[in-house]
C-alpha cells in the first residue's frame, strides 16, 4: 500500500497478518524457513519462487524494515545491515575492484575515513577528498578509474551542507554512482534519490532507532547495485538481525513526529545560543548565519538535529563545559530522544594531529550537540548553566 504521505506509509506499510490476525507486526525470531518438498525448495534456490530460506539472505521483519526504508527513499530495493558501518562498508566492497577509485568529501563519518585511509588500500581501492566548502575541486580529482563519489550532508561533526544536486549533476557528468550516507537528514528531511544519488546508506542506529537500543544500517538504491550489495552480503554475512529490525521498524512509525520535534528544539535551542557571550560561532543549517543556508533550504524540510558550537576558550573551555553539564548525556550516541552532548577534540578526534583536526573541522572548543526531546526549556537551562560555569 501507498498513500504517498511519509507518515501514513510509515504506519500502515507493514507484512501481511498471520493466521493470528495480529495488530502489531509479530518477531519472527528464526532462522531458518522450511519447505514442503524438494521442489519447492529447489524453486526457492534458484530465486524462481520469492520467499524467506535463512535469515542470513532475508527475514520477514527484515523486509517489512527495508520496504519502509526504501519508500521513505524513493528508492527501487534495499538490504538491511547490523551497523551503519557494515552498510558502508559492504557498499563499497561490493561495488569496488582492485584498481578503483573513489572521491569523497574529507569530513565523512570517522569509521567510513578509516576504511578509506588504512584498509581500501589494502586492495588497491584509492581515495581523493574534497573540502565540502569547496565543492568546485571535485572534477580536478575525477580520473579514468573513478567509480564512486561519496558524501554526508549535514556533515559530522561540523554540520557543514553540500549541495546534492550539484553532486548529482558531477556525478551524471562523469559516469560516477553518487553515494550519500543520509544519516543525519533522515529521509523525512532529504531524500538524496531525487537530486541524483543512485544509492543512499543509513545508520539506523541514530535518528531511525531514535531511543538509543539498537544498531543497524540500511542501503536502498537502484535496483541493480542493491542485487550486486545483496550477493555480496548474503555470502559475507553482515546481516541485520530479526529483533533488531523488528525493533527498527516499529521506529520508523514515529520518526516523522520524533524528527518535528527534535528539529523544532534544535533550531530554538541554535538560536538561544547564537546569542549567547561564551559562544563564538553556532552553526546549525537553518540558521541565516549558516554559510550554505541557502543550500540547506533547498535540499531539506527541517534543520535536523546536530548544531555544532564554538566555546570561548578552546580545549579546555570545551572539556570544562562538557563537565559542568547535569542533564545532557556525554555519550558517543547521537539522535537519541535524550540530548547528547559531546566535545570532538578531546575525545573521537583526539587521535588526530591538530592540523589533520583543523582539516577535519575539528577546532578545540568545538562541541557538538545532538538535541533530544526534553522539554526545550530544561535543555536550554542545562546548556546555559555549564556554559556560565
Ligand atoms: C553512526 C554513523 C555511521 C556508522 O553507523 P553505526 O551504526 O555506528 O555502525 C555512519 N555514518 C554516519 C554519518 C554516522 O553518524
Amino acid at each position: 500500500m501507498s498513500s504517498k504521505h511519509f507518515e501514513t506509509d510509515a504506519i500502515r506499510n507493514q507484512l501481511e497478518r498471520s493466521q493470528f490476525q495480529e495488530h502489531s507486526t509479530p518477531l519472527y525470531l528464526t532462522s531458518s524457513f522450511v519447505f514442503d518438498d524438494a521442489e519447492e525448495m529447489r524453486a526457492a534456490f534458484t530465486e524462481e519462487n520469492q520467499r524467506n530460506i535463512y535469515s542470513r539472505f532475508s527475514n520477514p521483519n527484515t523486509t517489512e524494515f527495508i520496504e519502509k526504508v526504501v519508500q521513505m527513499e524513493g528508492a527501487e530495493d534495499g538490504y538491511a545491515f547490523a551497523t551503519g558501518m557494515a552498510a558502508v562498508f559492504s557498499t563499497f566492497a561490493a561495488l569496488l575492484n582492485s584498481g578503483d577509485h573513489i572521491v569523497s568529501a574529507r569530513s565523512v563519518f570517522g569509521s567510513t575515513h578509516t576504511l578509506f585511509t588504512k584498509y581500501f588500500p589494502k586492495w588497491n581501492i584509492e581515495t581523493s577528498y574534497f573540502d565540502i566548502n569547496k565543492p568546485e575541486e571535485i572534477e580536478s580529482l575525477i580520473q579514468p578509474s573513478t567509480k564512486i563519489l561519496y558524501a554526508e550532508s549535514p556533515t559530522n561533526p561540523g554540520v557543514d551542507i553540500i549541495d546534492l544536486e550539484l553532486l548529482g549533476e558531477i556525478a551524471k557528468k562523469h559516469n560516477l554512482l553518487l553515494i550519500i550516507d543520509n544519516c543525519f537528514a533522515t529521509p523525512y528531511i532529504q531524500q538524496p534519490i531525487k537530486f541524483g544519488a543512485d544509492l543512499v546508506i543509513h545508520s539506523a542506529t541514530k535518528l531511525m532507532d531514535g531511543q538509543g537500543r539498537v544498531l543497524g544500517g540500511v542501503v536502498v538504491g537502484k535496483s541493480d547495485l542493491v542485487r550486486e550489495i545483496y550477493l555480496f552480503s548474503r555470502n559475507t554475512g553482515p546481516a541485520l538481525s530479526p529483533f533488531n529490525a523488528w525493533v527498527l521498524s516499529k521506529s520508523l512509525e514515529t520518526l516523522a513526529v520524533r524528527v518535528e520535534k527534535h528539529c523544532e528544539n534544535a533550531l530554538k535551542l541554535a538560536k538561544f545560543l547564537e546569542n549567547h557571550a561564551k559562544v563564538s560561532k553556532v552553526k546549525y543549517p537553518f540558521l541565516k548565519s549558516h554559510p550554505q543556508f541557502e543550500i540547506a533550504k533547498k535540499q531539506m524540510k527541517l534543520g535536523g538535529n546536530i548544531i555544532a558550537i564554538e566555546v570561548k576558550g578552546g580545549l579546555e573551555a570545551g572539556k570544562n563545559f562538557l563537565d559542568a553539564i547535569k542533564m545532557c548525556s556525554l555519550s558517543a550516541n547521537l539522535g537519541d530522544t535524550r540530548t547528547i552532548v559531546t566535545h570532538p577534540a578531546s575525545t573521537t578526534h583526539s587521535k588526530l594531529s591538530m592540523k589533520e583536526q583543523l582539516a577535519a573541522g575539528i577546532t578545540p572548543g568545538l562541541v557538538r550537540i545532538s538535541v533530544g526531546l526534553e522539554h526545550i526549556s530544561d535543555i536550554i537551562e542545562d546548556i546555559k548553566q555549564a556554559l556560565i560555569n
